[in-house]
Formats: C-alpha cells, sequence, structure tokens
C-alpha cells in the first residue's frame, strides 16, 4: 500500500507541475486546471488509502473514529465548497479566494498545535528541528490567517482600502519579528507543556501582524498582496506537510509558495513597485497620500448611438476593460460587438492592465469566456506604443488603470504605476455609471480631457445599445 502511495503521490506531483505550466498561456489555462484537478482527486484518494492501511493494521478504535470524522468532514467541507464555487459571481473570486488562503493559514496553526499537543503528550520533547518546524509553521499559518481575512474584507468593501498608517508601523513590525525569535529559542529551551506559553504568545503576534502587513497596504497595492498571501499560504501548507511528515503536501505547499512569489513579483515589476516594500507592509512609502477631489473642469457626455457612429467610421479601435466590465457581465455584448466591428472591416485589439479587475487574470478569463480570440488580447506593454495611432479607445469599466494621475501626479496613492495612455488615442469613450472614483479612491483627469466623452450608464446595457445601433 505505501509503495502504491508513493507513486500516486508522484504522479499528483506531475500533475500539479502540469497545472502550473498550463495556467501560464490562455490557450493551455483550461486544461492545466484539469490537471489540477485530477492530482488533487489523485491526491485526497492515495491519502484516504493510507490512513486507511494505517488503521486496519493498528484497529484501534480511536483511529476507525478518525477515519468516519475524516469522511463526515470532508463530505460537509464538499457540499460546502461546491456551493460557494456554484453560487460565487466572478466579481466574488477574489474575496473567495483571500478567504481560502485564510482557511489554509488556520489549518497550519490547527495542525501545528496538534502535532506539539500530540508530542508533548507522549512526552517526545526535545527534538530542535521538530520544535522548529511547528514554531515555523504555526507562525505563517497565522500572519496568513489574518493577512487572508484583512484582504477578504478590504476586497469586498467591508473594509476602507486606505492603508493604516500608525505611527512607527514598521517598528512594530520589526518588534514583532525579533519577539517571535526570542520566543522560539524559548520554545525550544523548555520541556513539556510550560512550552506553550511561548507558543500561544508568539500565535498572538503573529495574528497581530498578519491583521497590521495587509491593513498598512493601499487600495491599489492589493493585487500584490493577494498574491503574497497566495505565495504565504502554500508555505504554511508546505510547513503543515513537514509537521505531518507528508511529502506531497510540502511538494505541492512550496509549488504554491514559491508560484505565488514569482507572480508577486511580476506585480510588483507591473506596478512598479517595490517587492521588499509590499511584504514589509508598504515599507518605504510614508503614507502620505493625496487623494482629495480636485476641479479638474467640465467633463462631456455623449450617447450609445453617436458611439456607434463613431466606431463605424473608424479605423483602429482599441478596447480596455477593467472592473466595471465583469460587475456588468458584459464580456458577451463586448465580444459581440468586437465580433460586428471586425466584420466591418475595423481593426479592433484589447489592451489588458496587469492589474486590471481584482484578480492577476481577471480581464483575460471573462475574454476567454466569451470567446474573444486570443490573438487580439494584447498586454498594456504591447499595446500602449499603438495608441497614438488608434482611432478611438474603449474604456469599459475600468478607472483606476487608465488613470494619468499615476504619471502626473506624485503624491497619488497609485504614483508610479504605469498605466493604459488611452488619451493618447484620436478619441476616448469611457463607460461606467458615475463619476465615482475606482478601487484606490483616486478622481480620474481622463475624464476631463478634450478627447475623452463619458458613456454613463450600465456597461452591458450600453455596449447592447451600441450593437443594436451597428445593425
Ligand atoms: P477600478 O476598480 O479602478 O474601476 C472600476 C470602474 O468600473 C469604477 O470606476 C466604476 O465606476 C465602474 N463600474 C462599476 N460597475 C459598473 C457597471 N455595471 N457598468 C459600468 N461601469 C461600472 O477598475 P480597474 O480595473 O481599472 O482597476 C482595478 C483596481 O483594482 C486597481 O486599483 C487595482 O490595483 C485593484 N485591484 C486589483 C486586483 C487584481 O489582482 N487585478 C486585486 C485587488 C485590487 P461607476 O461606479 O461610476 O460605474
Amino acid at each position: 500500500m505505501v509503495s502504491f502511495v508513493t507513486g500516486a503521490y508522484i504522479l499528483a506531483a506531475l500533475l500539479f507541475i502540469l497545472a502550473l505550466a498550463g495556467l501560464s498561456k490562455h490557450e493551455t489555462a483550461r486544461r492545466g486546471n484539469q490537471f489540477g484537478m485530477a492530482g488533487m482527486g489523485l491526491a485526497l484518494v492515495a491519502t484516504l488509502l493510507l490512513v486507511l492501511d494505517r488503521v486496519t493494521e493498528y484497529d484501534s478504535t480511536a483511529g476507525w473514529v478518525g477515519v468516519g470524522i475524516i469522511l463526515v468532514a470532508g463530505t460537509v467541507g464538499a457540499v460546502i465548497g461546491i456551493r460557494l464555487a456554484r453560487g460565487v459571481e466572478m466579481t466574488g473570486m477574489p474575496e473567495l479566494i483571500a478567504m481560502m488562503h485564510s482557511f489554509v493559514g488556520l489549518a497550519a496553526v490547527l495542525v501545528g498545535y496538534n502535532t506539539w499537543i500530540e508530542t508533548a503528550r507522549l512526552g517526545h520533547g526535545g527534538d530542535a528541528v521538530h520544535d522548529a518546524e511547528v514554531f515555523i509553521g504555526v507562525f505563517i499559518g497565522a500572519v496568513t490567517f489574518t493577512g487572508s481575512v484583512v484582504a477578504n474584507l478590504k476586497l469586498s468593501a467591508k473594509m476602507k482600502s486606505a492603508p493604516l498608517t500608525l505611527p512607527g508601523r514598521h517598528l512594530l513590525n520589526l518588534a514583532i519579528l525579533i519577539g517571535s525569535v526570542v520566543l522560539l529559542v524559548w520554545f525550544a529551551n523548555v520541556d513539556g507543556w510550560v512550552a506553550l506559553a511561548p507558543l500561544a504568545i508568539m500565535t498572538v503576534l503573529a495574528l497581530v501582524l498578519g491583521f497590521h502587513l495587509v491593513a498598512a497596504i493601499g487600495g491599489g497595492d492589493m493585487p500584490v498582496v493577494v498574491s503574497m498571501l497566495n505565495s504565504y499560504s502554500g508555505w504554511a501548507a508546505a510547513a503543515a506537510g513537514f509537521m505531518l511528515g507528508n511529502d506531497l503536501l510540502i511538494i505541492t505547499g512550496a509549488l504554491v509558495g514559491s508560484s505565488g512569489a514569482i507572480l508577486s513579483y511580476i506585480m510588483c515589476r507591473a506596478m512598479n513597485r517595490s517587492f521588499v516594500s509590499v511584504i514589509a507592509g508598504g515599507f518605504g512609502s510614508d503614507g502620505t497620500v493625496s487623494g482629495e477631489a480636485r476641479d479638474y473642469g467640465e467633463h462631456r457626455e455623449i450617447q450609445a448611438a453617436e458611439v456607434a457612429e463613431l466606431l463605424a467610421g473608424a479605423s483602429s479601435v482599441v478596447i480596455t476593460p477593467g472592473y466595471g466590465m465583469a460587475v456588468a457581465q458584459a464580456q458577451y455584448p463586448v465580444a459581440e460587438m468586437t465580433k460586428r466591428l471586425r466584420e466591418k472591416g475595423v481593426d479592433v485589439r484589447f489592451g489588458i492592465h496587469p492589474v486590471a479587475g481584482r484578480l492577476p487574470g481577471h480581464m483575460n478569463v471573462l475574454l476567454a469566456e466569451a470567446k474573444v480570440p486570443y490573438d487580439i488580447v494584447l498586454e498594456m506593454d504591447e499595446i500602449n506604443d499603438d495608441l497614438p495611432d488608434t482611432d478611438v479607445v474603449l474604456v469599459i469599466g475600468a478607472n483606476d488603470t487608465v488613470n494619468p494621475a499615476a504619471l502626473e501626479e506624485p503624491g497619488s496613492p497609485i504614483a508610479g504605476m504605469p498605466v493604459l495612455e488611452v488619451w493618447n488615442a484620436r478619441d476616448v469613450i469611457v463607460f461606467k455609471r458615475s463619476m465615482a472614483t475606482g478601487y484606490a479612491g483616486v478622481q480620474n483627469p481622463l475624464f476631463f480631457k478634450d478627447n475623452t466623452q463619458m458613456l454613463f450608464g450600465d456597461a452591458k446595457d450600453k455596449v447592447n445599445e451600441i450593437v443594436a445601433a451597428l445593425g
């Protein structure tokens, strides 16, 4: 049985690697997901068989009760998971993912305590490596837990997205880190139940650190935090794998941890942010931002029928979608509009900002869902140079990602972030419902530029009106 399980674990690990490779490209993402699901299914079955094998060998009542608990908990978890996944809107995915990261963190904390209690109960203390595994596992798990809960609250707008800037906040983080190292030394040097004291104090400190690290990060930088917590959740799982002596959990955790770290690095580069600054909870920024209302002048409005005319007469059109397209579920009419314009000989392409929407790759997923051809979906860096030669840009539900304040206003919370420079096109049409700000809470001077016109209303309704007018 053990050799079968080892073989199944190796196969599952390979499937996870194939899943990551598949997820790196539009065309192969769906297959990547299928590999991941197959790997996880295999891992679950193999682990269950391993547990059953051990329980059959010892044939203890407690063992069989344990199997019963695993089956009941697994079934309840699966039912909740299926219900949540079926019911969640695409716009609710980021919060859901943040919540799932928090579960991984909590699981690592519980596994850590359970492993430690078991060791203490059996009187097997004194193994420094095992002590370090438990301590570090609980630390990473606790930071991931509260950090992810705060990310969930910020993403679901239950907590304000502005950074929490406590006086001496970097010192506070540093003090918690140093305090945790001191507690680790204490933990490793005492035996028996006394060791519970440093473990419990560190847990409270790590919970505070997780809360504080994420609360200190401003709205515009949340994408990096989400991918960073993804990485932390991987390391928390790997730590749980060490504590449980489960190789597959170590491999899977390390894969998630390292791919999350690479994604965070890519997101930081895309947003022109320092990686170290973001993981240290906004270290390096003084927290002063100037998102206050300014008078940028008057904006101009346009109607859907006029936009249809403008588009029909254009030879090149670029569409830059954002979070509002996801809210409105406008991707299907956008795909239809694209098809009609291309049939009329208009060159239509999409420009995707790396942090558009609320998830890395959010817009790509929506456009792929609506069957927009991959070859006309370009990244920000690929399209920016072409914008001065573009006739019309349609900004559909995007705001922060097309905000010139990022380049022009040094005090802005999004200052320094590269954006889609849509204002360089001949005409810009902005689809949104009001003059409200985007996620980072910053006013957008684009809306007041001479070549910009606002098309107010729900993006899906407005695009449908344009499609009808195009005939
Ligand atoms: P924004 O969130 O900046 O703006 C979205 C705009 O869509 C709003 O101004 C809103 O205006 C409009 N909108 C909302 N609903 C509708 C609707 N039904 N019809 C038409 N318009 C609508 O979007 P961006 O995509 O440009 O920027 C993403 C932001 O989210 C960035 O700040 C990014 O840092 C952040 N973020 C990104 C994450 C990621 O991983 N991609 C994760 C977390 C945060 P109005 O209300 O007037 O309609």
